[in-house]
């Protein structure tokens, strides 16, 4: 174990030595391999995980990837990192991330964006970028992301590695540090299905600190599946059709032609309120991160600028140490929350909410899984979609409506185009993780 770490903490610290000649994948690298290494005999056998910036981790700094949190080590872990320790992996460091995860490519961090290591001109997806830039590139056998509306899902596709979102309350968020709270989820990176299978294992739970975790009713198993027989794949009309770039929808169809050889049914369906979840979803992230954020005001963590008085100090920490896509939102949500407006905005989007769980509930009592692209595009190039926030939310559509029903999807590659990696995308009813991750092995 303990050599294991240092290989990997070489290679990480290496590129993070390397600044912008990089991947700028890591925001801090651990100096050691911890001394009290756990044995080859605990479940994760002492391999190391890269960490979300965004994930509190007792004494090592946790930024989020935001200026605002600068200087911020947090007096406790959070909780899926406990359990991973646990069972006997090691913090080998933290990683890169859109600031408080919001964003599709990286770009919005404080850190500066993390590359793609297929093309560094481009970039790794995000919000969680760093840790799939770091899994693809080896700086890292494994990492924890978070997903609200597809950061673990579009990276994993964009890097081409393995990602899975959880169903929602199956993964405490005790130590998250908080973007749109009914909507998070802490999901595992990896190579292969059998690896994300072996940390969600060790990460579900029932934790008394996250209300809204519940036990999972099923213990995870590692995946074995040997074909597809028997199970049905519903691909939906609305996310396959208009955006999806030619070579993405290559991929997708010579998949599903796999799928088929394997033993699967493919037949064409419909969610017909998904067109709408990416506006709900930019109604109800912004209000709860408007809501989430309000307590960085420079007295509790962090940054704090000098002023005369208390308002002033206030205004000038939140105007210095939020960029600006994060100051975005929170004005988008304010205003969504505010008085006059509630019922119009925050609280019609949440009817959409439901109509799109309605949809998938409706789907899954004719289909095992519901597939799709993960993502429209491959992997664009840094500074491509920076100019136009709309055009960068576009990434999102085909993730977003699985995040707002709360159920699991995966994310595998499959195939490239133009030489850049594609994702397929797995979603399947809530706490399906097993047939989920066992479908994604056979098909990976
Ligand atoms: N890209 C989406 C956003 O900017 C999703 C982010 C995420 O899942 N954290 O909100």
């Amino acid at each position: 174990a303990q050599e294991l770490f240092e290989a990997y903490r070489e290679r990480a610290a290496a590129d993070a030595a390397a600044g912008e000649e990089g991947l700028n994948a890591y925001t801090w690298v651990a100096e050691q391999a911890p001394a009290d290494a756990p044995s080859k005999e605990a479940p994760l056998g002492g391999v190391p995980l890269a960490v979300k910036d965004l994930f509190c981790t007792a004494g090592i700094p946790s930024q989020s990837g935001s200026k605002i949190l600068a200087g911020y080590r947090p007096p406790y872990t959070a909780h899926v990192v406990e359990q991973l320790e646990a069972a006997g992996s090691t913090i080998l460091g933290k990683t890169n991330q859109d600031e408080f995860a919001m964003g599709s490519s990286n770009e919005n961090s404080a850190f500066g964006a993390a590359r793609n290591p297929w093309d560094r001109t481009r970039v790794p997806g995000g919000s969680s970028g760093g840790s799939a830039a770091a899994v693809a590139a080896g700086l890292a056998p494994w990492a924890l992301g978070t997903d609200t509306g597809g950061s673990i899902r579009q990276p994993a596709a964009l890097c081409g590695i393995v990602g899975l979102k959880p169903t929602y309350g199956s993964v405490s968020r005790f130590g998250m540090i908080a973007f749109a709270s009914s909507l998070d989820q802490a999901g595992p990176f990896a190579r292969d299905v059998s690896d994300a299978a072996l940390l969600y294992k060790h990460m579900v739970g029932r934790d008394r600190r996250d209300s809204t975790s519940l036990q999972h009713p099923q213990e995870i198993e590692l995946p074995s599946g040997v074909d597809l027989k028997g199970v049905r794949l519903g691909v939906p009309k609305e996310l396959t059709g208009e955006g999806v770039e030619s070579g993405v929808r290559e991929a997708f169809n010579a998949t599903l032609a796999l799928a088929e050889q394997l033993g699967a049914t493919v037949e064409t369906t419909h969610l017909p309120h998904a067109p709408h979840a990416l506006s709900a979803y930019y109604l109800i992230a912004p209000a709860e991160a408007s809501s989430n954020l309000a307590r960085f005001d420079g007295v509790r963590y962090g940054l704090r600028a000098e002023a005369d008085d208390l308002l002033e100090m206030y205004v000038k920490t939140r105007a210095e140490g939020f960029g600006p896509e994060v100051k975005r939102r929170i004005m988008l949500g304010t205003y969504a929350l505010s008085s006059g407006y509630y019922d119009a905005y925050y609280g019609r989007a949440q009817k959409v909410r439901t109509k799109i769980a309605e949809d998938f509930q409706q789907a899954f009592e004719r289909f095992d899984f519901i597939v799709t692209p993960t993502a429209p595009t491959v992997a664009f190039r840094l500074g491509e979609k920076t100019a136009d926030p709309l055009e960068m939310y576009l990434q999102d559509f085909c993730t977003v409506p699985m995040s707002l029903a709360g159920i699991p999807a995966i994310s595998i590659p499959n195939g490239l185009s133009d030489g850049l990696p594609v994702g397929f995308q797995i979603a399947g009813p809530a706490f399906s993780e097993n047939r989920l991750l066992d479908a994604a092995y056979v098909l990976e």
